[in-house]
């Protein structure tokens, strides 16, 4: 798992693109084409050329669920791929505050001083390519998102 690369970050966020114009579009064709995907496990090639049939399916069932979130969800994506998100694309926020917590304990007494070049190796805050190839807007990493959405239920 490592940071995205620029080329990443171009193909994320134009799928992001496609995928939120498709959303603000016509849902409701949307949501047939996805019924008739899993009828027929027919292609649906119109959303992500890049993607695979589960790929498109999963996303479009996905976001009928909950339209509006997943916009935006979208838009806080796009923000970040864009440099002006909350926090870096394609990190987790949670673990990235995990590290921030992490570093103030850190330094057990006895310890050998080791001067590190890339301090930020010491905790991965980054979300697993295979997740972001299906969910370019995932904010959380998959621990995250369960623990997110154990606290939804809840509340
Ligand atoms: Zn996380």
């Amino acid at each position: 798992m490592t940071k995205p690369t620029k080329a990443e970050l171009a193909k994320y966020k134009s799928i992001l693109e496609k995928q939120l114009s498709s959303l603000r579009g016509d849902v409701g064709s949307m949501r047939d084409e996805a019924l008739r995907a899993s009828e027929q496990d027919a292609s649906v090639d119109h959303l992500a050329d890049q993607g695979t049939d589960n790929y498109d399916q999963g996303f479009m069932l996905g976001l009928i669920e909950n339209e509006e979130e997943t916009i935006k969800h979208i838009e806080d994506a796009l923000d970040r791929v864009n440099g002006k998100g909350e926090w870096e694309f394609g990190a987790c926020p949670l673990c990235i505050e995990e590290n921030d917590g992490g570093k103030k304990k850190a330094g057990p007494a006895g310890a050998k001083e080791v001067k590190k070049q890339k301090p930020a190796k010491v905790v991965e805050v980054w979300i697993p390519k295979a997740r972001l190839e299906y969910l370019p807007w995932a904010r959380f990493c998959v621990r995250h998102q369960e623990v997110e959405e154990r606290n939804r239920e809840i509340a």
